[in-house]
């Protein structure tokens, strides 16, 4: 058992301390042997990079009214840069469309530090840290669920909706939602790009969530997930949240 397994918060932390204990989390073996190896042996073209190689925590604002949930790091991404999508491709497609929206400063991510700022919106994954083949086994989900529940927990003042981005993300976000005290519809809805639901929460707040395909590169390299898509649901979002966001 490691001594950074997650554990419930104790109240008083924010969500800086939420992402500080996230970064020190060592529960799945397989994942820290990945994460560490990789930021070992790194990619040529990173040679001169010193890889973060730990868990990446959430990135965004802690009074976001829009959630963007992922499925996991990117080896050479977020694994390597310390911030959710920054430095790869699927990066590259999502905080593009964001800032062409106006939820974001720039439309690039290259690395922590680069300037770049998120208006009313947070991006996260279900698992934190980068799986081999970008694919985390369903223990592996479920051992760092616990970390999405206490960060939806700290959002929930704020948050009032949500877009997922892909199945497995779709998964595993809908029983955090649930732990985390919204009231999930009975059957459960089905992921589905263009999905949408309404998720009542226990103190009267609502929360729509959306479905959206992955901006991995298998999809936007096939055109699965166009630009125009992408920026359709970010809107759509934007504007169940409540947030200023451009139509055009
Ligand atoms: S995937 Fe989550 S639970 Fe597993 S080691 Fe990484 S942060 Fe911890």
């Amino acid at each position: 058992m490691s001594a950074a397994a997650p554990t419930p918060e104790d109240g008083t932390e924010g969500i800086s301390g939420l992402d500080r204990r996230i970064a020190g989390c060592r529960a799945c073996p397989r994942l820290v042997d990945w994460r560490e190896e990789v930021a070992r042996t790194k990619r040529a073209s990173f040679a001169d990079w010193t890889y973060w190689g730990r868990p990446v925590p959430g990135f965004g604002p802690a009074d976001a009214r829009l959630l963007i949930v992922g499925l996991a790091p990117a080896a050479h991404g977020g694994n390597r840069t310390g911030r959710m999508f920054t430095g790869d491709r699927s990066g590259d497609v999502l905080y593009r469309a964001l800032h062409d929206v106006g939820l974001a400063s720039q439309p690039t991510s290259l690395r922590a530090g680069d300037g770049l700022r998120l208006y009313g919106v947070r991006v996260t994954a279900p698992v934190h840290c980068a799986p081999p083949a970008n694919r985390p086994t369903p223990e592996e989900r479920d051992t760092c669920r616990p970390w999405l529940v206490q960060e939806l927990r700290l959002l929930r003042p704020t948050l009032r909706a949500a877009v997922i981005l892909g199945a497995f993300g779709w998964q595993a976000a809908l029983p955090a939602f649930a732990e985390a005290g919204w009231t999930v519809p009975r059957p459960r809805p089905a992921f589905a790009h263009g999905a949408r639901s309404r998720l009542e929460g226990d103190d009267g707040s609502g929360l729509e969530l959306f479905g959206c395909f992955h901006v991995s590169q298998r999809n936007t390299f096939t055109g699965k997930l166009t630009p125009a898509m992408l920026r359709e649901v970010l809107r759509a979002a934007a504007s169940a949240a409540g947030l200023p966001h451009h139509e055009q």
